[in-house]
């Protein structure tokens, strides 16, 4: 740059002509060489854009500018020159017709004007005189106006300057990153062709409701947010801040933008994983439930809306036993076909674990929703290639119908879930439409399953022991281990009011596993504070679900090792009909079972129907007698007959024999005159807590034979609960 304070008294004055007019320019000559003067140098450009370019690096002392310059005029020169830095003073020259745009040149930044054909030489070199020294008494003022103009080149957003007409005649570089334009390229234009078309809420909200206004009104103090629109036609989010000021020749707006792009993305995926599973990239159970409550809001009654809820009716056995990698790979996989099924309204969402909703839009007929189950069910049913591995899995699917009472997303959700239940109860792989008798049901149900979970959570289980006598020597052989549930407001829960929930949940599997562990370490305990009592065993019941457990064994071997318990010290009760349930899986693991050295007691028995072969087929140790035959005992006859022949069944089969229920002394009588040699039941002891249990062990000690006539329940009932 051209240093402007140095002293131009001697020194060659370059001055650039810019003029579309070759006349004009051989006539501007004349006058210069009526100067006389070696000072001054003139050159002449027709070029805007080079007299520009010159004015930008300062490459000359004065600039003499054409007002007109076809489509460009000298205004617009002065307002990009002054823009882009220019230090050199600039004089305007005018036609005659132009003279109402003198005050605006003065303002835009032109050192002098002169009106073409009205002035002589010596009036033109006193005007470029006047100017250069008019240069030098500002350049103090350009100075710090160039620190501004850094300022704002540096800036991170994007600042420009807009005249009254929304022409932009200041341009940064940040504007430029932004936008895509250059300066070259936005000098002169419509601001107009900024703004996007889409505009936020907030903007229209803010009044800002067309392009011209969104530039041109003022915004002091205000910002707003709205769409911006890149050189490329992409596009973008922008917060917008601006000022207004006012002159004698009208309003300059300063705009300054910044590119929200990036808050908005990161704003997006806040919200997106909010909202979304992030496994199959699904809606999640918030987002389903919001869109529930739009759909039932909106609903008007004239077309339903149904949900359909969808669990994987083997998730848990390929997820333990494949491993969970290929469990999520099952998951995206399905979730996938799952969007494939439905139609151009539906909404699916990964309601959590395997559970799938689908809210099932726009019914012109309720069998519409059946369909889309049916299509469900057949895609699934398609295996699955994972890694090379084919895979099955089948869905069980409840449906519920919106109807004309207007209820909570939740009400929805719980009977498309008891719906669920119930087709799974009905054998898997099934639909099942809700109908409200399912609803008391699945409502204490649901609610007992809940407190079930809890209870675990809060280890509300007890095992309570009932001992088993040799009804000879009444002496304590074994214990029988019955769980207990206590209930912060129930009380104690017996077993038949809590299990065939929790074995319809699968919650059996971690209570039984607790029964197991807690009853070895028992047993453990005893056999050391019992020394004297080595054969002494606890038999823990085994529930059908536990059964099909492919590890069941090594689980049991673990909780051997732990408790340093011999396995003969341990013996597992199996009924004939949960060891039928899945006869081939059971027999394999009981198999295993007895391998390790523990026994295996068919448990109530004489209630089922293929008794004998069931015996021969299943490796057990002994069988217990139902207490329905030893309660009848006394009165019929009949009874009678059928222990008999359980006991000679027994003997050929070399089986020991437990008589469960004795609540008499007849009864005990009895079987011993039958040949029965273990009995459990009231008359001897009810099942009891382990501190009670050691007690009646310490009893045991007493060589005195026990006759039942100290009865311990009694002790125990007042004292325990
Ligand atoms: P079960 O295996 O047949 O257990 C014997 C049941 O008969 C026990 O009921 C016991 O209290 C009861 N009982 C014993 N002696 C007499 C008597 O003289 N008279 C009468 N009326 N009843 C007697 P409880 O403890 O209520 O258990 C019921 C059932 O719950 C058990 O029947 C068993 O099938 C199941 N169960 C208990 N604990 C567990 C467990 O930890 N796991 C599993 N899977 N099932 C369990
Ligand atoms: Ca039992
Ligand atoms: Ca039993």
């Amino acid at each position: 740059m051209k240093d402007n304070t140095m002293n131009t008294s001697d020194k060659l004055i370059k001055i650039l002509l810019v003029d579309d007019d070759e006349d004009d320019y051989i006539l501007t000559r004349y006058l210069f060489e009526e100067f006389k003067s070696s000072q001054y140098e003139l050159e002449w450009t027709q070029s805007y854009e080079n007299g520009l370019e010159s004015a930008r690096n300062n490459l000359h002392d004065v600039y003499l500018v054409d007002f007109r310059l076809g489509e460009k005029d000298g205004l617009q020169f002065i307002f990009q020159a002054v823009g882009y830095g220019c230090t050199a003073p600039i004089i305007l020259l005018t036609g005659q017709g132009d003279k109402e745009i003198d005050l605006q040149a003065m303002q835009a930044g032109a050192a002098d004007y002169l009106v073409k054909g009205a002035f002589d030489a010596p009036s033109l070199e006193r005007s470029i005189r006047y100017s250069i020294r008019h240069a030098l008494t500002i350049n103090k003022l350009q100075t710090s106006e160039l620190k501004f103009r850094s300022v704002i080149q540096s800036a991170s957003d994007a600042i420009f300057l807009v005249d009254s007409l929304g022409k932009v005649i200041m341009w940064n570089a940040a504007a430029e990153r932004i936008f895509g334009y250059t300066e070259k390229e936005i000098i002169g234009q419509s601001s107009t062709i900024l703004m996007g078309a889409k505009y936020s809420k907030k903007a229209i909200e803010q009044g800002v409701s067309d392009t011209m206004n969104f530039v041109l009104k003022p915004l002091m103090g205000k910002v707003v947010e709205a769409f911006g629109r890149r050189k490329d036609g992409s596009e973008f989010p922008l917060e917008l801040s601006g000022s207004v000021w006012q002159t004698s020749d009208g309003a300059f707006y300063t705009g300054i933008i910044r590119d929200i792009t990036k808050r908005r993305e990161a704003e997006y995926q806040l919200v997106y994983e909010a909202t979304h599973d992030s496994l199959t990239g699904l809606p999640n159970r918030s987002q389903f439930t919001d869109i529930l409550e739009q759909a039932i809001k909106n609903n008007s009654g004239v077309n339903q809306f149904a949900v359909l809820f969808l669990d994987l009716d083997r998730f848990k056995v390929i997820n333990d036993g494949l491993g969970h990698i290929i469990g999520d790979k099952l998951l995206v996989t399905i979730a996938e076909r799952l969007k494939r099924c439905l139609r151009a309204n539906d909404f699916v969402a990964r309601f959590g674990g395997d559970e799938f909703t689908i809210l099932a839009n726009n019914l012109v007929h309720p069998g519409e929703a059946i369909l889309l189950a049916e299509r469900l069910q057949k895609e699934l049913a398609n295996p699955f290639n994972l890694d090379g591995q084919e895979i099955f899995t089948s869905v069980s699917i409840g449906i519920t119908y919106s109807n004309s009472c207007k209820r909570l997303p939740e009400d929805f959700l719980r009977d498309a879930d008891s719906a669920m239940y119930r087709a799974k109860a009905g054998g898997k792989a099934r639909y099942q439409v809700f109908d409200s008798k399912m609803h008391a049901n699945s409502l204490s149900l649901l609610k007992k399953e809940n407190d079930l979970r809890r209870a675990i959570e809060r280890e509300e289980f007890r095992v309570f022991y009932q001992p088993i006598f040799n009804l000879q020597t009444r002496k304590i052989v074994e214990f029988e281990a019955l769980i207990r549930w206590k209930h912060p407001e129930l009380g104690l829960v017996l077993p038949a009011d809590f299990i065939p929930i929790a074995e319809e949940t699968d919650l059996i599997i971690p209570i039984g596993k607790w029964v197991l562990e807690e009853s070895c370490r028992q047993m453990s305990a005893w056999r050391k504070q019992f020394p004297q009592h080595p054969n002494l065993s606890v038999s823990v019941n085994l529930s059908a679900r536990q059964l099909i457990q492919s590890d069941l064994a090594s689980q049991v071997e673990q909780v051997l090792i732990e408790n340093h318990l011999p396995a003969k010290c341990l013996k597992l009760e199996v009924t004939e009909s949960s060891v039928m349930e899945n006869a081939e899986i059971a027999l394999k693991i009981l198999k295993k079972l007895k391998k390790l050295g523990v026994r295996i007691s068919s448990d109530d028995f004489g209630t089922g129907y293929s008794s004998l072969s069931y015996l021969n087929k299943f490796p057990f140790d002994n069988l217990k007698i139902d207490r329905s035959f030893v309660g009848k005992l006394d009165a019929e006859s009949k009874s009678w007959e059928i222990v008999r022949t359980i006991l000679r069944l027994a003997e050929n089969l070399k089986l020991d024999v437990i008589a469960e229920g004795i609540e008499t002394e007849f009864q005990a009588e009895k079987l011993m005159e039958f040949g029965c040699i273990y009995g459990q039941g009231f008359y001897f002891s009810k099942p009891v807590a382990n501190q009670i249990a050691t007690d009646l062990l310490v009893l045991n000690e007493n060589e005195l034979p026990y006759l039942g006539n100290f009865n311990p329940t009694i002790v125990v009932e007042s004292s325990f609960y």
